[in-house]
């Protein structure tokens, strides 16, 4: 899949996402662009304010945050003092530091923001990554963004109980009842439900594999050195540089 750091692509007719390390996508609602995510720096401000010039040529009128990481949310303050409403889930008000930021309008299970003839539909889906955790869906272009809920084969959950796990492939489930023909993440390239569901299997595969190996004796060491990457998630974006056997070890110490 192409990924070029810092190159924006129309993902469908008036959703675009600057790819990178973080993403940022934006939608065209009409009377103005919805903005997902705000990025990690502020100085990220002008450079996508060009962009949604360029592509949208509206101003920002909306922001959605999918939760509230500090990666998620830099450019909120600058853009809510310029007129920006700041959607976010419920969970999120209390959290922020800078009064400007915080969110104007806030849902617990599901939000619609209409405007024009378009619609963009919230889903609160959090209790994994982070309570607030939502995916956001543009019917019309039939797109997903699913933000940190998927990291290209990383485990997001932060949390490793019975309970969080469960609700991982809740969560995962649910978003492959989408129906989306492009999935925007959080982070790196852009993907398919495909993905969703073979990171699924993995996961799956991963959590009843691994405490086995503790069990019956293994260490850390030797479960890295038998439980290889699946040939087929290879080319996966970072996924054998770190991200796997970074997910042997949080397992193996965590249940
Ligand atoms: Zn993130």
């Amino acid at each position: 899949m192409a990924f070029v750091e810092g190159e924006v692509v129309e993902v469908g007719p008036g959703v675009w996402v600057r790819q990178a390390v973080d993403n940022c996508a934006w939608a065209d609602l009409g009377e103005g662009v919805v903005v997902i995510d705000t990025q990690e720096e502020t100085k990220m401000a002008p450079v996508i304010e060009e962009e949604v010039a360029r592509s949208a040529g509206k101003p920002i009128r909306w922001i959605i945050n999918t939760h509230w990481d500090a990666d998620h949310i830099a450019c909120n303050p600058i853009w809510a003092k310029a007129g920006a409403t700041v959607i976010a889930h419920e969970s999120c008000a209390p959290k922020s530091s800078d009064p400007d930021g915080n969110p104007d309008l806030t849902y617990r299970d599901r939000h619609t923001l209409a405007s024009g003839d378009r619609e963009v539909h919230i889903e609160w889906l959090g209790g994994t990554h982070t309570p607030a955790d939502s995916v956001v869906y543009f019917p019309w272009a039939k797109v997903l963004h699913i933000a940190d809920l998927f990291g290209w084969g990383l485990f997001m959950q932060r949390q490793w109980d019975k309970e969080t796990t469960d609700r991982t492939r809740e969560v995962l489930g649910r978003i492959l009842q989408y129906d989306a023909d492009t999935v925007v993440c959080g982070h790196g390239p852009l993907l398919k439900l495909e993905n969703v569901k073979r990171y699924l299997d993995y996961y799956n595969e991963t959590v009843a594999t691994v405490p086995e190996l503790q069990r019956s004796g293994k260490t850390l060491e030797e479960v890295k050195a038998m439980v290889h990457p699946p040939a087929d998630m290879l080319d996966w974006w970072r996924l054998t540089a770190w991200k796997h056997a970074s997910n042997l070890e949080t397992v193996y110490k965590a249940l």
